[in-house]
This record gives structure tokens, sequence and C-alpha cells, in this order.
């Protein structure tokens, strides 16, 4: 990101000249206050917004410049993790996970295995036919990290994974996304959780009323909330 500014049509302004550039293999977390910004900066990452002034590139894509047919094709090489999972509610675990291969018009014979491979990985083998309706928060967070993998993603960007789980289940979660990283997959991912930043120590970048205050690698939470 280049001098990127998001003004929201309301005249919030977002973000306020961000800079920064994030590596191939790293792991970011963002941090800051609540309303700082933090998921303005995510969405700029997937391009679910674009900016109001400045150059955001994604694997080297200038998203401003991608017209909406594209935006499919960009999104491809990113998986996103939110808060809430939104998981589709009448589809399984696995039909969750396969929809997303069929989106990117994966070929029939390579799902089913690819799909079980993910669900194994995030631990999920047996309750693959349950629906979001039918697990626990954490396994249905898992369920969203094995969508969000399954087409093998340069990088995957997590708001706030973690907000609506237990200690137990969050750090599950953080192991499953330090795996995924430990394989060569960029995470980036924007917590209030104090804990989780101060153990894993790693690059922190935190925004406050827009603006990059910090930028540091094994940095700490810094906050009090
Ligand atoms: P939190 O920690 O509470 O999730 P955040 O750091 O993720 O906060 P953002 O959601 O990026 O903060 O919001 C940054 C600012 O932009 C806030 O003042 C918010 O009210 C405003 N904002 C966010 N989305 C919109 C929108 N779609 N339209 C108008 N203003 C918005
Ligand atoms: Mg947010």
């Amino acid at each position: 990101m280049h001098d990127v500014w998001k003004v929201y049509p309301n005249g919030v302004e977002a973000l306020r000249g961000i800079d920064l550039k994030i590596e191939q293999g790293e792991f970011v977390y963002i941090v800051g206050p609540s309303g700082s910004g933090k998921s303005t900066l995510i969405k700029l990452m997937y391009r679910e917004e674009v900016p109001t002034h400045g150059v955001v590139l994604i694997n080297g894509v200038n998203v401003k410049r991608v017209r909406d047919w594209k935006i499919p094709h960009v999104r491809r090489k990113i998986g996103v993790v939110f808060q809430d999972y939104k998981l589709l509610p009448n589809l399984t675990a696995y039909e969750n996970v396969a929809f997303a291969m069929e989106a990117v018009e994966a070929p029939r014979r390579k799902i089913k295995q690819r799909v079980e491979e993910v669900l194994e990985l995030v631990g999920l083998t047996d309750r693959m036919h349950a629906l979001p309706s039918q697990l626990s928060g954490g396994e249905q967070q898992r369920v969203s990290i094995a969508r969000a993998i399954v087409n093998n993603p340069t990088f995957v960007i997590a708001d706030e994974p973690t907000g609506n789980l237990d200690p137990e289940n969050s750090w599950d979660i953080m192991y499953l996304l330090e795996e995924i990283n430990n394989r060569g997959t960029t995470v980036v991912m924007a917590t209030h959780n104090k804990e989780i930043v101060n153990t894993m120590r790693q690059r922190v970048i935190a925004i406050e009323q827009g603006v990059i205050v910090r930028d540091e690698l094994g940095g700490e939470y810094g906050y009090e909330d």
C-alpha cells in the first residue's frame, strides 16, 4: 500500500496515508483501538473496498484497475476468515468447503480429495457432514479456515477470527493459522487478543485513527482494552 486513504461516503476518514508492505510468508498482526481502521485495512486487502486515494497492490495487481468481472480472479489467491464464520447455513461442513472450489471451477475429480484433505488438517473429518448449526463455534471457525485454504491461497486474512471463541478454541485456531503460515502462506490477522499477540511474537502493525503508529517484528499488543 502506498499512501492509502479510505474515506467512506459519510465522510469518515477510516485510513489516512497508509504505507505498508507485507512479504510472502510473513505472519502479521493488525492491532489498534476499536474504530481505528483495522477492518477497513483488511477489506482493502481482499478488494472488498477500493482506496479513495493511493495504491493497493495485491500480489502485484493494482486493485483499482481490476474490473468487476476480474474480482473473483484476484480473490482466488486470498483466503478470508471472519469473526462470525460466515458459513452457508444450509450446507454441511463438507459442502461449505467444496463450494469454494466449485466457485473457482476446480475440476470435479479433485474436489473430493482436496476437501477431505483440508477438513482433516483442521481436525473435522468426523464432523464433515454436519450443518453449521450442529457445530460448536470453534468447529465452525475451523470449517471457515478449511474453506479459506482449500484453493491454496498465497495469503490468508483473518478479521478477529477468535473474537467469538473461548481461550481454548482461540488457541486451537492460532495453532492452525501458525501451521498454515509454516507451510508458506502469508497470514494477516486483525485482533483484540492481547494474550495471543504477546505470546506469538510476530510482526505487529498498530493503527490509531487511520494511521500506522507502530510496525515492529516481535512486537507487543500494547493496549489495555
Ligand atoms: P473494531 O476494532 O471495532 O473492529 P476497526 O479498527 O476494525 O474497529 P473499522 O471497522 O475499520 O475499525 O472502522 C474505521 C472507521 O470507519 C470507524 O469510524 C467506522 O465507524 C468507519 N466505518 C467503517 N465502515 C464504514 C462504512 N461502510 N461506512 C461508513 N463508515 C464506516
Ligand atoms: Mg474491525
